[in-house]
Parts: C-alpha cells; structure tokens; sequence
C-alpha cells in the first residue's frame, strides 16, 4: 500500500505505524551521527509523524514555531543596539531588516521585500519598544486591595493553587508572620520554600512583551509559578531534558519534568483532562499532571492535567519535600 493511503485510512490525529517506523530510523541514523550533516540532512526534511506529540501537539508546535521565527528575526537584526540606544527609531529598524532581506534574497524584487520588512519589522519593533520598558510596577497597597477582592475564590490563575489564609496575611500587609512549607509536597510542583507560597502580582503579558501595569493585566499567582515563569513563554525555553530524577518511594526511579513544561502545560489546558466531562477547572481547583503514557516520562508529549479527585497519582504525588531535587 501506498504511504499515503495508508495515511488516510486510519483515524484522524492517530499514529501511522509505517510513517513512525521511517522516521524512527532517521531518528536512529541521526542521533548516531550527531555531528555528521548527512545524517541530520535526512531528518532535517521529515515532520514528526502525526500523533506523536500526544494531546500536546499544538502547544509544541506552536512554542517551536515561534522560537524559530523569534531567532529568524533577530538573526537579521540584533535588536541588542536598538534595546540599548533609545534614539534609534522604527524607520531604523525597518530599514535594518529590509537591507538583510535584500541582500539574503537578491532574485525577489525590492518592491515585494519592502512590504515583507514592514511586516517584519511592526513584530520586532513591538519586542524592541517593550524591552526598553525595564521598570517593574510597584505594588501599592490599593492595588493588592482590589486584586484580592475582585476574586470570590482567589486563586493562581496559572496553577489554580488556593492561597492560604498566611499567604492572604502577609499580602495584605496584615501580618508579617513567616509561612512554613508543608512536609509533603507534590513531586512536580514542589513547593519548598516559603516564597513558593506567597501571593504575588503577575503581568499577565510580560512587561518584556509590552504588557502594561494596567490592572487588566495583573494577576494573582503563587511564587512557584511567577518564579517559574519569569520572562519565560515558551516550553523550549527551558532545557528539553527533565530537570533531574527522583527515586520515589513507591514509583520508583521517575524524570522529574521541568517545572516551565507543568506550568505552562497546565495553563494552556486550564482544565481538568479526566474523560468523565470534569468541570474543574483553574478557576475553582489547583491542576496537576500526570503522565499520558503511565510508564513514561513526564514530558511535553507525556502529560495529561487533571483535578486532585481525578489524579491518577493521588497517592503516589504527595512526598516529603526532602526527597525532592
Ligand atoms: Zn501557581
Ligand atoms: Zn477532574
């Protein structure tokens, strides 16, 4: 049977055995010749097979896509010069691109590139304006006022994590009492430290990214999620091995996953994963992850979210915070 045929018989977004076999073997001949171009010529031109990528398809390849054309960009011009002289200026910039695309792609006429550069350039100029807003807003009392109040069940709108009534103290400016770390704690989101309890105040979008102080784009998040995420947006912005391993004491040996996949993984899907139709969701519970495949790693292609009733590790997830890397 012809590959393709075979393509289109089985159902929809399911794994095709062929496909996963062919690539499989460019995988094989590239990880052996990892510094031979001709082994990574021929992967270089295949597409992961559908499926593979399991129920995180779209966020991996949404996340790769833009930090490729995050380094295309920048690969025309180094924005570094226009982030640190404020006197260089949109036209500059635009310029700038132009002239690298012109002389990248000398057969397409300069017309045509000219309106590619304008493109180009209304994305980069958004990044580089946003870059030169270093400050951080400072938080009055008022402003911690109206974001705990106008929530009727405040939560981290990244974890759905229920802040304790300490946390809600110390946020208020009620009380100055340090928070204890529980003894257990979730393997996967350890909250540790004291600051990983703590309310804090997120930009929604990024100050980095052109977010404004604005209240419309502050948000309650728990220290382990603003920490995590940082200036962060995307799972290929952290290492894309896990973060280490873990003998646990019933599991045994796990990866422990990076911290940036759990958060943004969880964000993304904001909802309980669980067959039943559950309707929990970020506004109303914390969400965990669990893994797809039982006895696979938990890693962008791996991870499932779920509620605290519907977790599959509901037994195994809680373990002392001394275990923990
Ligand atoms: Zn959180
Ligand atoms: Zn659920």
């Amino acid at each position: 049977m012809d590959y393709r045929e075979s393509l289109s018989t089985g159902p929809e977004g399911s794994m095709q055995a062929h496909q996963v076999s062919h690539f499989f073997s460019a995988v094989d001949v590239a990880r052996r010749g990892r510094w031979d171009d001709d082994a990574l010529r021929q992967l270089a031109h295949l597409a992961i097979p559908e499926g593979l990528l399991g129920p995180r398809g779209n966020l991996v390849r949404a996340d790769v896509t833009l930090a490729q054309a995050r380094w295309y960009l920048e690969g025309l011009v180094d924005y570094a010069a226009f982030e640190q002289d404020e006197s260089l200026r949109f036209g500059r910039l635009a310029l700038q691109l132009w002239q690298a695309l012109v002389a990248q792609n000398p057969q397409i006429p300069r017309d045509e590139l000219h309106e590619v550069a304008l493109k180009l350039a209304t994305v980069a100029w958004s990044e580089v304006r946003a870059r030169r807003i270093r400050h951080r807003a400072r938080m009055t009392l008022d402003t911690r006022r109206t974001l705990w109040f106008r929530e009727l069940d405040p939560r981290c709108y990244l974890c759905g994590y229920k802040f304790t009534a300490g946390a809600r103290d110390r946020f208020l400016r009620r009380s100055r009492s340090p928070l204890t770390p529980p003894p257990l704690v979730d393997f996967t989101r350890p909250r540790t430290k004291e600051r990983h309890l703590l309310i804090e105040i997120d930009h929604m979008q990024a100050v980095a990214e052109g977010g404004t102080n604005e209240l419309d784009n502050l948000s309650l998040a728990c220290g382990w999620c603003n920490i995590v995420k940082g200036r962060r947006g995307s799972i290929f912005d952290v290492d894309s091995r896990p973060i280490g391993m873990l003998d646990h004491p019933t599991l045994g040996w796990l990866s422990v996953p990076q911290p940036m996949w759990v958060l943004r993984i969880v964000s993304m899907r904001g909802r309980c994963e669980h067959p039943s139709g559950c309707s929990a969701n970020l506004a109303n519970s914390e969400l965990l992850v669990a893994p797809y495949s039982s006895r696979g790693a938990l890693n962008p292609a791996n991870t499932l979210v779920f509620c605290g009733e519907h977790d599959p590790w509901k037994d195994e997830r809680l373990i002392s915070r001394t275990l923990v890397v």
